[in-house]
């Protein structure tokens, strides 16, 4: 077996995933921001060693498609160059952190430094489930609420930094220098009180089932309320840019390089550059919150993914007019819904028949209809959306 074939694993860097266009290749840019330097080095490996498709990913990474095994290693060295690298798969693996995209001029440093110190202490942390993660959401208000993550550091709306175990509505006071060892606590608490089974294992569920910490007292101080998931558009500290599908053209993030600005990686399939008021035009670039493309969702499907029984990308786009307003459609190569774990509007979901149709569920729920082909989908495409 090559070193490569292993499937359904959270791919990383130094252990990608083999798929239908060449190895997956996820970056984790540190403090989930790359330097001008950085994303112009990525843009420039991503055509060199891969098919030019840059994924943007809900953990806040990148996704290089398309790499050609034998590239792997010079692919590594290029990125071992930009600091991309981790020791070993152990550490890529653990450095699970998301960091919020909006840091704001007075609590930004202090979050850049949570975010390296976090790090260092994650070398001491117990073998942690791979989609175990924290998040480091300091800004003025949190805004990562919705997204997924294990152990949280936020701040009350006084300003206090708090650590929080996900599934708990409070969690307890501590200073800039308690932070990053109270989290590992946590965590370090989670895995030796059966947190973790069979390698999974997730805190809110953990907590749900009445596990508690002996400290679990203290945790009294509630976040500050959460603001909403930010549009793309323009926004007071720097400008949110989707692409259409999640995926970006190398050519597009090296404009984006060029610009001279932090690119800051968020888990909404966004990047945020800070501190400019627009970005230059590209192909599937979305910039405005009422764009139709945001309403539609479509895994990668083929030729690029090895399980899928359809291509989506072309259904999706197709349909992205129709959805109407306030719902959303998921398009899915097969039952898995990567692309959109959560239940949408109407999901089609392919299979070896031809698409099934499920309303308000996930990819894998029972479905109202089978076996539509991609004809019958387009000639009447409101009815997906009729209440049946
Ligand atoms: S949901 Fe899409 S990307 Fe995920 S495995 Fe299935 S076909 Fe592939």
């Amino acid at each position: 077996m090559s070193r490569f074939e292993i499937k359904n694993w959270c791919p990383g860097a130094l252990r990608p995933m083999l798929s239908g266009d060449g190895l997956v290749v996820r970056i984790r840019p540190h403090g989930s921001a790359l330097s001008p330097a950085q994303a112009a080095g990525i843009a420039n490996a991503a055509t060199k060693h891969g098919n030019g498709l840059i994924d943007l990913t809900s953990r806040a990474n990148l996704q290089l498609r398309g790499v050609d095994p034998s590239s792997h290693d010079e692919l590594l060295a290029d990125l071992a160059t930009l600091v991309l690298i981790d020791r070993d798969v152990a550490a890529e693996t653990r450095r699970n952190i998301i960091v919020t995209p909006l840091r704001c001029a007075r609590h930004g440093p202090e979050t850049i430094e949570l975010a390296a110190a976090l790090e260092e202490v994650l070398d001491h942390a117990p073998d942690l489930p791979s989609k175990f993660g924290f998040a480091i959401d300091t800004g003025e208000a949190p805004v990562l609420a919705e997204v997924s993550a294990d152990v949280r550091l936020e701040r009350t709306a006084c300003g206090q930094l708090i650590v929080r175990a996900d599934g708990a509505p409070c969690g307890s006071t501590v200073t800039r220098s308690e932070a990053p060892n109270a989290v590992l606590a946590l965590a370090s608490w989670f895995a030796e009180s059966g947190g973790v089974q069979e390698g999974r294992g997730r805190m809110a569920r953990h907590l749900a089932n009445g596990s508690r910490p002996s400290n679990a007292q203290d945790w009294n101080a509630l976040p500050a309320t959460s603001v909403a998931t930010p549009a793309p558009g323009p926004h007071d500290e720097g400008f949110f840019v989707a692409a259409e599908f999640g995926q970006l053209h190398a050519e597009t993030l090296g404009k984006f390089a060029a610009m001279g600005r932090e690119i800051r990686v968020t888990p909404w399939r966004m990047l945020f550059l800070s501190d400019i008021s627009d970005v230059p035009d590209a192909e599937g670039l979305i910039t405005k919150a009422d764009d139709l493309r945001l309403n539609t969702t479509a895994c990668t499907g083929a030729p690029g993914c090895l399980q899928t029984h359809a291509q989506t990308r072309e259904l999706a786009r197709a349909l992205a007019p129709h959805v109407p307003k306030g719902s959303h459609l998921h398009v899915s190569g097969c039952s898995k819904g990567c692309a959109h774990p959560a239940p949408a509007t109407v999901t089609l979901c392919a299979t070896p028949e031809g698409f099934d149709l499920i309303k308000n569920g996930r990819a894998c729920d029972r479905s109202h209809r089978a076996n539509l082909t991609e004809e019958e989908i387009l000639l009447l495409p409101h009815s997906l959306f009729e209440a049946s």
